[in-house]
This record gives structure tokens, C-alpha cells and sequence, in this order.
């Protein structure tokens, strides 16, 4: 056998992947055809920010990872929804879901994804057991009960005992398994970029609804002097196009009016990327000797920062599968569990967030009307509240 389990994509997942899996002794070798980008400014680098929540700390530090992430990230002490559906762009329902309702932690800590990729490629190279080769992709699955063999995109070959997909919303290996997906499209597009603000976030992340999909706001270290935030802008797929090739005055108009003036005139203060949105599910999450984790298993739009933070559920999972039992890595039980334990969260939250990004994009007035009152009846049970908040946290049911 050349290793013990082969990660397919280095994303941020297979990249925690592989680190979370070589901290348990396990042999790893990582691969992906992409290079890590690691620089903010490179043209390619990824704007985008992850918003960790609570839980995932425990996993991050379990692999190593937390102590070097920890200098970097943002504390979100307060989740604000605010509906803004009225005839002017303006808060009409503001109300404040406040970690320390729950306990003495934040909700979770945001970092750059760019930054994520760095300090998560420097702890590969500090780990003897993990082979990372960047420029590297999958290319075909053969599996046998006992082994999974692998052809490599550099004419190699290679043994493992378990292949875990991470290797994003189109999966090679998902592929080459014959395991197929259903996809939901919205038609919809989000701009991601960062700005500045006068008035200060004060640690509260800020989900603006009017029409589109949410302008939310996570808060981010202070930028040359100036509060900061990354911004998540979702709207149809023609206006976020347009809007994305908007001169940067009028863009920063469109931005300030779009969230309400909440944080003062926003000023761009990244190039803007923009990311197509679908709800996909992998028909199953596992095949023989391989497991589905990560958006190869389940994409989700961005609201509420579940996307990456049901992936480290899904790796914790395994993780505790493969810690718990090593000799049975990788085999029919270990996948079957995976399964059982990963498939009910998974459906669930990709319904969820379906149903919650909808009822986002809503323009009848009635329907916006109902929508703010919804907020208000969700919000004004204190037990409702704080079942939503561990709900979203992936520490209730
Ligand atoms: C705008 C936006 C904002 C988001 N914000 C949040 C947030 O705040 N919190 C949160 O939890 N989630 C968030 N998400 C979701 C999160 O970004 C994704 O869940 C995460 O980036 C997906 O990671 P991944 O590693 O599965 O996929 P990718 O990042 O797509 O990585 C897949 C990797 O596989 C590689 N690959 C492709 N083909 C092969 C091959 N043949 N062999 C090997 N490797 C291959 C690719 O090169 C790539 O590097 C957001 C998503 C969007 C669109």
C-alpha cells in the first residue's frame, strides 16, 4: 500500500483534511492540480472569507491547526438580521441574535480564505506523514473491497486504503464512482469583496434581506486605520454581473444604498470575485473505499457560514470512524457508518438553507412582508431564539 488514505483536492477542506488525518498517524498524500494560491494580491487569489463557528474550534486545535489560525481571526460576537423589503431601502425588522445568550464564546471566528490556504499548506510541510503535491490531480478510480488504486494526472499510480473527495462541487472521484447529484440552481450570483466603513462592526456580522438574495457583512481586522468588513453581496445573475462591472463610484453608491447606510459609505477596498450559487447533494456520500466530504458531497449557498462548517462536521466524522477502529480504514462498515451518521445533517441543511435563500430572493411585497414578520416571530421566543442559534451552530437538533 502506498498510504493510507488518498485526499483528493486541496481546498480548504482536503488541505484540513489531510492535516486533521496525518495528526492521527495516519500516511497521507494530498493532491490537486491547483497550487495553493497564498498571496491576497495575487489575480487568483481567493477573497472570500469562512466564518468558523463555534464547534469547529475543537477540530481546527485537535489537528494542530487552531494555535496558528488564532492570531488571525475575527471574534463574531452578534449574528443581526435586518429586513429591509419596504418600498425604500431602509431596516424595517433589525434584530440581534447574541452569542452570550448561549455561552461565554462567539458564535465563530472569520478569516480570509487566502490566509486559510497558507497557514494550512505551511502545517502539511510540518507533518511527516503527509505527502502534499500541488500540480498533481486524480484522474481515475479503480476499487477493489480491499484497496482503492488511483491514477494520478503525472502517469502514476497510486494504493490507498480510503479515498476521501474533497475535490469540490464537480468531484472527479464523485465522477469516476458513477455516484450522481442533485442540483438546485437559483439563478442567482455573489460578489465577494471587502471594505471599509466609518462606523465600527463592533464584532456584529450583519445580514441585510430586501430583494435577491442577503448583503451580509462579517467583520474583519481594522484595514489602514479603518474598521473593515468582507461583504457577501447576492443578487439575480444579470445585476450581479452588472454590478460587477459598475465603475468603482458607482459601485460603492450602489453598496452604500444596498446596506442601508447601516455602516456609513462603504469604500471598495479588494477587487470584487464573483461566485455562481447552487444547493447540490450527492446522491449518496460514500462509495466502496471512497467518502464524499466537502462540496463534493453537498454545496449550499452562502448564508449562515454552513458550507465549510458542514464540511469539518463530515471530516470530524470520519476522523472519529478511522481514529476509532484503524485497521477497518476505508472498509464497507467504516463507509456505511459514515453514511448513517453524515446523510440526515447533510440533507437537512441543504433543504434549510434552499428554503432560507428563496425566501431571500422574494420581490412581491407580501411575500417581503411576511418575511419580516416571520423574523419577528422567530426572534421574539427567547427558547425559539436560542434553538435557531445552536441549530445554525450545529450543536442542536
Ligand atoms: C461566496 C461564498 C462565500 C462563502 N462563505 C462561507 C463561510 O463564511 N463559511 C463557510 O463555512 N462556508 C462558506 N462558503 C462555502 C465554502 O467556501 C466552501 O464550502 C468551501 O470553499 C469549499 O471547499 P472545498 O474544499 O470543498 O471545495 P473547493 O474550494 O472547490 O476545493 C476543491 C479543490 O479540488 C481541486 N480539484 C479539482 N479537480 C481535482 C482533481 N482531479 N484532483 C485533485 N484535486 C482536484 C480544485 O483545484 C480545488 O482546489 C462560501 C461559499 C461561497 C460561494
Amino acid at each position: 500500500m502506498d498510504c493510507d488514505i488518498l485526499v483528493s483536492g486541496g481546498g480548504i477542506a482536503g488541505l484540513t483534511a489531510a492535516a486533521a488525518f496525518a495528526g492521527a498517524g495516519f500516511r497521507v498524500v494530498c493532491v490537486d492540480p491547483a497550487p495553493p494560491v497564498t498571496d491576497a494580491t495575487a489575480e487568483t487569489a481567493d477573497l472570500r472569507t469562512t466564518a468558523f463557528l463555534q464547534p469547529a474550534r475543537a477540530f481546527l486545535d485537535a489537528a494542530g491547526l487552531w494555535d496558528r489560525l488564532a492570531p488571525f481571526a475575527m471574534p463574531l460576537e452578534v449574528m443581526r438580521i435586518v429586513d429591509a423589503g419596504g418600498p425604500e431601502a431602509e431596516p424595517r425588522v433589525m434584530r440581534d441574535f447574541a452569542a452570550s445568550d448561549l455561552s461565554d464564546a462567539p458564535f465563530g471566528w472569520n478569516l480570509p480564505n487566502w490566509l486559510l490556504k497558507r497557514e494550512l499548506s505551511q502545517r502539511l510541510s510540518e507533518l511527516a506523514d503527509v505527502d502534499f503535491r500541488p500540480g498533481t490531480g486524480t484522474v481515475s478510480l479503480f476499487t477493489r473491497e480491499g484497496e482503492a488504486r488511483v491514477g494520478l494526472s503525472d502517469g502514476s499510480r497510486l494504493r490507498c486504503r480510503l479515498v476521501v473527495a474533497a475535490d469540490g462541487r464537480g468531484s472527479p472521484m464523485r465522477q469516476a464512482a458513477g455516484i450522481g447529484v442533485r442540483t438546485t440552481r437559483f439563478g442567482q450570483k455573489a460578489l465577494a469583496f471587502a471594505v471599509t466603513h466609518p462606523i465600527p462592526h463592533c464584532n456584529v456580522s450583519t445580514e441585510i434581506h430586501r430583494t435577491g438574495g442577503p448583503f451580509t457583512l462579517v467583520p474583519l481586522p481594522d484595514r489602514d486605520g479603518h474598521p473593515s468588513s468582507a461583504v457577501i453581496w447576492m443578487e439575480d445573475g444579470p445585476k450581479a454581473q452588472a454590478l460587477h462591472a459598475l465603475e468603482v463610484p458607482a459601485f460603492e453608491a450602489a453598496m452604500s444604498e444596498r446596506s442601508c447606510h447601516l455602516f456609513g459609505p462603504l469604500t471598495l477596498a479588494t477587487r470584487r470575485t464573483l461566485w455562481p450559487i447552487i444547493a447540490q447533494e450527492a446522491e449518496r456520500l460514500s462509495g466502496q473505499r471512497l467518502a464524499l466530504v466537502a462540496e463534493a458531497a453537498h454545496v449550499v449557498p452562502p448564508i449562515g457560514a454552513q458550507g465549510l462548517n458542514m464540511s469539518l462536521r463530515d471530516l470530524a466524522c470520519l476522523l472519529d470512524l478511522a481514529t476509532a477502529a484503524p485497521g477497518r480504514l476505508g472498509d464497507a462498515a467504516m463507509l456505511e457508518a459514515y453514511e448513517r451518521a453524515r446523510s440526515a445533517d447533510v440533507r437537512a441543511r441543504v433543504a434549510g438553507i434552499t428554503a432560507l435563500n428563496r425566501i431571500s430572493q422574494v420581490s412581491a411585497p407580501a411575500m417581503q412582508d411576511l418575511r419580516a414578520a416571520g423574523l419577528d416571530v422567530l426572534y421574539g421566543a427567547k427558547p425559539v431564539r436560542t434553538a435557531l442559534m445552536r441549530l445554525g451552530l450545529g450543536t442542536g437538533s
